[in-house]
This record gives C-alpha cells, sequence and structure tokens, in this order.
C-alpha cells in the first residue's frame, strides 16, 4: 500500500524527484513582500535584501533570482562564500557582504564585485593592497557600531578612523551603515533613536573627513517598518521579505501585509493503531489514553523539525490539525491522525506554512519551541529540498 501510494505520488511533478519532505517556497508571496515594502518606504529608497544563511533557509539562489526580477537593488550576506554562489548563480546585482572577509578573500571580492562591510583598518589596508595591485579603485562600505555591540567602528572613536582612512587611495567609501539591536522593542525606542543620532553624527565625521557617502542605511525590518526616520538612502529587511513579521516587528506596527514564503511539508509514510496504554517513541513519553491511529511522517529534527515541538506541536492534515505525539526524533516523527477523516498513506501533511484555509504560522512554532521564528526556517537542513511555487513558472 505504501509503495502503490508513494508511486502514485511521482505523478505530481514537484514531487517527482525529491524525498516526500520538502520546504515549498512561494516566490509570488516574496515578490508581494517586497512590493509591501516598496510601498512602505516609498520611490527614493533602495532595498538591499538581506539573503544571507541561504535566505534564511528558503534558499539563497531561488530568492535572489526571483527578487533581482522583482527590481531590488542589492543583496546582502554574511560570509563571502554566500556572495559567490550568488555570482555562480548568475546574480548581477551588487552584493555586500556584512562580516567582511577573512585574510585570503581580497582577490574573490575584488574580482567577483562583492563589497564588503569594513570593521576595522587592517582589513582595509589589506584590501587597499590588492586593489591597487589591480590598479582599482574598490568601493567598500564602512559600518558604525552605535549600541548593538558587535562589528563595526565603535560610534566614538569614529574620527580617528575616517582620519586614518584616507590613506587607502585604492578605497573608496561607498556606503555608510550600523545595524539597530532592539528596533522591534517599545521599551528601547529611546536606545534606537539614540542610535539614529550616533549614526548621523558618525556620518558627518566621516563627510567632514572628505568622504562623499553615496549610501547610508540603518534599518533591518523591525525599523523599516517602526522608524521610518531610519530609512535613509536604503533598507535592509530579511525577516519581513520572508513573512516573517509576528515576533521581529515591533508592535506598534499594525499587522503588516506580509504573506509567508515557507510551508515546510512531508506525507503520511505509515498507519498504525495503538492500544490504550502503549507508549509512543524513544523515552515512553506519550500514553496513548486509548485506542489511538497514528501517523508516522519521514521527518526529523536533522531536518529542522524541531525536537522541542515533541508532544508540543501541532501539524495540518486533511485540513484538520493533528498533534505531535511521543518525541520527535532524528528522522521521524509521530501525529496523532484519530480525528482525521480519511486519512491515508501518502497524504499530504503541513508542518508549518499554509494548506488551504488553515495555516500554521512558522512564528507560532518558534513560540512552542522557544525561540525565534529566523532559528526555526534556517533550521530546515540541507537534506530538505527547496521546491519553488510561482504561478509564473512552468
Ligand atoms: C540580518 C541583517 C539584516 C536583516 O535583519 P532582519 O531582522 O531579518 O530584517 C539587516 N542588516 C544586517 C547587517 C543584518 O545582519
Amino acid at each position: 500500500m505504501l509503495w502503490v501510494a508513494l508511486a502514485s505520488m511521482t505523478q505530481n511533478p514537484i514531487e517527482a524527484s525529491s524525498r516526500p519532505t520538502w520546504a515549498e517556497i512561494d516566490l509570488d508571496a516574496l515578490a508581494f513582500n517586497l512590493r509591501s515594502i516598496r510601498e512602505k518606504i516609498g520611490p527614493r529608497v533602495k532595498v538591499l535584501a538581506a539573503v544571507k544563511a541561504d535566505a534564511y533557509g528558503h534558499g539563497a539562489v531561488l530568492c535572489a533570482r526571483r527578487l533581482q526580477r522583482e527590481g531590488v537593488d542589492w543583496f546582502g550576506v554574511a560570509i563571502v562564500e554566500e556572495a559567490l554562489e550568488l555570482r555562480r548563480a548568475g546574480i548581477s546585482l551588487p552584493i555586500l557582504c556584512f562580516d567582511g572577509f577573512w585574510p585570503g578573500q581580497e582577490g574573490a571580492c575584488l574580482q567577483k564585485c562583492i563589497t564588503p562591510v569594513i570593521h576595522r583598518l587592517d582589513a582595509a589596508e589589506a584590501l587597499n593592497i590588492a586593489a591597487r595591485a589591480r590598479g582599482a579603485i574598490f568601493p567598500v562600505h564602512v559600518k558604525i557600531d552605535t549600541g548593538m555591540g558587535r562589528l563595526g567602528v565603535r560610534y566614538d572613536e569614529v574620527s580617528e578612523f575616517a582620519a586614518s582612512f584616507r590613506r587607502f587611495e585604492s578605497l573608496r567609501i561607498e556606503g555608510l551603515m550600523t545595524h539597530f539591536a532592539a528596533a522591534d522593542e517599545p521599551d528601547r525606542d529611546e536606545f534606537t533613536r539614540q542610535q539614529i543620532a550616533r549614526f548621523r553624527q558618525a556620518a558627518e565625521i566621516f563627510r567632514a573627513h572628505g568622504h562623499q557617502i553615496a549610501l547610508e542605511h540603518l534599518a533591518n525590518s523591525a525599523a523599516t517598518f517602526a522608524y521610518p526616520e531610519a530609512h535613509a538612502d536604503m533598507v535592509r529587511p530579511g525577516g519581513a521579505l520572508y513573512g516573517l513579521w509576528r515576533d521581529a516587528l515591533h508592535p506598534k506596527t499594525k499587522p503588516a501585509d506580509l504573506r509567508p514564503v515557507m510551508s515546510f511539508r512531508t506525507r503520511v509514510m505509515l498507519l498504525k493503531r495503538i492500544r490504550r496504554g502503549e507508549t509512543l517513541g524513544y523515552g515512553c513519553t506519550f500514553e496513548a489514553p486509548g485506542e489511538m491511529l497514528i501517523a508516522v511522517l519521514p521527518v526529523g529534527y536533522h531536518d529542522g523539525y524541531l525536537r522541542a515541538l515533541s508532544n508540543r506541536g501541532r501539524v495540518v492534515v486533511r485540513g484538520k490539525f493533528a498533534p505531535v505525539v511521543g518525541r520527535i526524533s532524528m528522522d521521524l516523527t509521530l501525529i496523532d491522525v484519530s480525528a482525521v477523516d480519511g486519512v491515508q498513506v501518502g497524504d499530504m501533511v503541513t508542518l508549518w506554512g499554509s494548506d488551504g484555509e488553515m495555516a500554521i504560522p512558522v512564528e507560532d512554532v518558534a513560540q512552542i519551541a522557544g525561540t525565534l521564528s529566523y532559528e526555526v526556517t534556517c533550521g530546515v537542513s540541507g537534506r530538505v529540498p527547496r521546491i519553488e511555487r510561482s504561478a509564473e513558472t512552468p
């Protein structure tokens, strides 16, 4: 029965060549979210799409290709390797590399037009040497640490930095940026305003030292929606593009017009009846209160279905919610389908995302697991194929 059901599934082109556990990526929703953000910021502000961490697990190449066609202005990644992946895939737009580069990667940045963020003079020095050797003037962005306390030139050390940077005759500071620590938190409103003020002051100092800055940018998703005064020349949304907002935007932001991009799905692999008093899974953490119908799903915590959802999560199957029972294991999960009429092997199961009228927001999943939605989508492993869905694709 299993084999008949699985074989019949191959008639559906979406799953034809993949295991029956997949992350469906709604590229039309991604494009819709970009348009929503554009509406919020107006025509003069550019958009850098944060596609680091494989586009928060959504598939960087897939997402970047569509966003490029939709007219996004820049891409942002964390590391040079991620930028190279985009270049190999034919992405031609400017790419900003948030975390800069490691010694030895200067050539790759220059050759592939990857714009690094500079946080230290010694990195600028190394890049300047490499750029001079090529006879190029190379653009970089400089990050100011206005309160995040991670990367960047401290806001109170900007003067020395801006003065010293003058000696790098083969580099040009194209952009100046900072990053907010708590733009989503109403209690930190004062702190965010202070970050903005510190940034403005830093930009003044750079200009006073003769640097002509073409692009000033500060705003992540939360600031894009909650602090219009921080839009400057460009905003850098990540989460909002992927429709992750319930736990990422400032609560004063009215429910944004954003659609979830990822739906994480699998299929019923096996059905079995169990009797009262029998237990399920590792640690025997679930004991059947009566006769039950259990479905085995070919998904586990290695795929990114978090173990913290054991006995707490729920899924959608045939238009009904079905609870997770017992511990989620590495490759398998059990659900209670006693109340799901007509359930069959091969039925599609939605772990999060939408299924017709039903939805399980990934933010809710994150809340149950005690984490942030970003960590949940980032956690979908490489073992899970990303399947694009779009009215545009044939
Ligand atoms: C990840 C990141 C962003 C995007 O943040 P979201 O909260 O996802 O909008 C913007 N800027 C920098 C520097 C980042 O690292």
